[in-house]
């Protein structure tokens, strides 16, 4: 598959041909990337249909469409099978891209249907870039509405722990900076708290954006919520996104999904509030995308207006976050689930 083969290298995969056609193909499926081979139109007919079988790492298996059409979700069926979930969401100013990183995910958060789901394997470097490549294609020929044509913004928030997958995510950010013109500033690496990829990514050389998903500041809520806590416990995870934001200057900010009667008090706002403080992190809300295999609900719209309140009144910069395709099961793994049992 020609996106697990290094811009750099996929000349080795065409040695009878002259230099440029390889940057000529690079071109097609990084900077201008196209859905169809045959698109490629200034590569000779019989490169174009050598190109053809092996142009995408994985098939389109469903697309759904919500939100008046700028919210796309797609569910791709990789060569060995696997399923991974992307979602396109088109805004007045940027066209955000929300991609998977693994096939399932082992660190196990119980209110999280990738993780209900267990561990399949990792993406490929080339499988996690294709998911931009291919929505940049699909945007070329049918643009969302009132929004950039372009993915502007890409967010590690799909399935899968991108740090848990170190070397293939920093690859696949890699080809995306350098290869299909996205900034640094423009993508965003969400983690569970995976304190050892999280030091490692400060000293890429990239200012990418770094989001940590804390859930709890209560060490014992914590480690029931989010069980990898008991190995990378909080205060170690609150450190690392700390020298992240003092080394790299780039405010982290803390994802907090609210979950009725588990980490909705004014103790939690208020622990949260303190944190954010502390490190100048940025607070986002979530309220809980119920899964099909936990009884967890999300709060009451009155009771999520007041956890915000309490985090405000403590000082905390918050924003909630809206939770874009709910009628197409847009939450983290939630398709493939349906897939699954269909
Ligand atoms: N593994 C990484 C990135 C993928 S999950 C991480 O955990 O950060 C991306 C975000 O989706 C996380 O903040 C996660 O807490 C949130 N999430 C997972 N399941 C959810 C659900 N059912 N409802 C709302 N948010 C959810
Ligand atoms: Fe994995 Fe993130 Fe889901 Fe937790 S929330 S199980 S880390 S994908």
């Amino acid at each position: 598959m020609l996106y697990c083969t290094a811009p750099e290298q996929l000349r080795e995969l065409f040695p009878d041909e002259p230099r440029y056609r390889t940057n000529q193909l690079t071109e097609w499926l990084y900077r201008h990337p196209v859905l169809h081979a045959e698109e490629m139109m200034n590569l000779p007919r019989s490169m174009r249909e050598r190109i053809a079988p092996q142009h995408w790492p994985f098939t389109l298996d469903i697309e759904q469409s919500a939100d008046n059409g700028t919210t796309k979700k797609w569910l791709f069926r990789c060569t060995d099978g696997s399923l991974i979930e992307t979602v396109l969401m088109g805004y007045s100013s940027r066209t955000t891209l929300c991609i998977s990183s693994q096939v399932g995910c082992a660190m196990g958060c119980t209110f999280c249907a990738t993780g209900q789901f267990g561990f399949d394997r990792h993406l490929d470097a080339g499988e996690i870039v294709a998911q931009v490549a291919y929505a940049n294609a699909y945007l070329a020929e049918t643009p969302l509405p009132r929004s950039p044509e372009r993915v502007t913004n890409v967010v590690f928030m799909g399935m899968g722990e991108p740090l848990a997958n170190y070397n293939a995510t920093i690859e696949s950010i890699r080809r995306m900076i350098e290869h299909m013109g996205i900034s640094g500033r423009s993508i965003t690496v969400s983690t569970v708290g995976f304190v050892p990829g999280m030091k490692k990514l400060i000293k890429e050389p990239w200012p990418v954006n770094l989001a940590v998903s804390l859930h709890s500041t209560i060490p014992s809520k914590r480690s029931k919520l989010v069980p990898i806590n008991d190995r990378y416990p909080i205060d170690d995870v609150i450190d690392a996104a700390n020298d992240y934001y003092e080394t790299k200057g780039r405010r982290v900010s803390l994802e907090w999904t609210l979950i009725s009667g588990e980490n909705d008090s004014d103790e939690e706002a208020i622990g949260l509030a303190r944190i954010a403080r502390k490190i100048h992190a940025h607070v986002n809300i979530i309220a809980l995308n119920p899964t099909p295999l936990s009884h967890d609900k999300p709060p009451s719209r009155d009771h999520i207006r007041r956890f915000i309140g309490t985090l405000k009144r403590e000082g905390a910069n918050v924003t909630l976050r809206d939770t874009r395709g709910q009628d197409i099961d847009a939450a983290c793994g939630q398709l493939r689930l349906r897939a699954d049992s269909s």
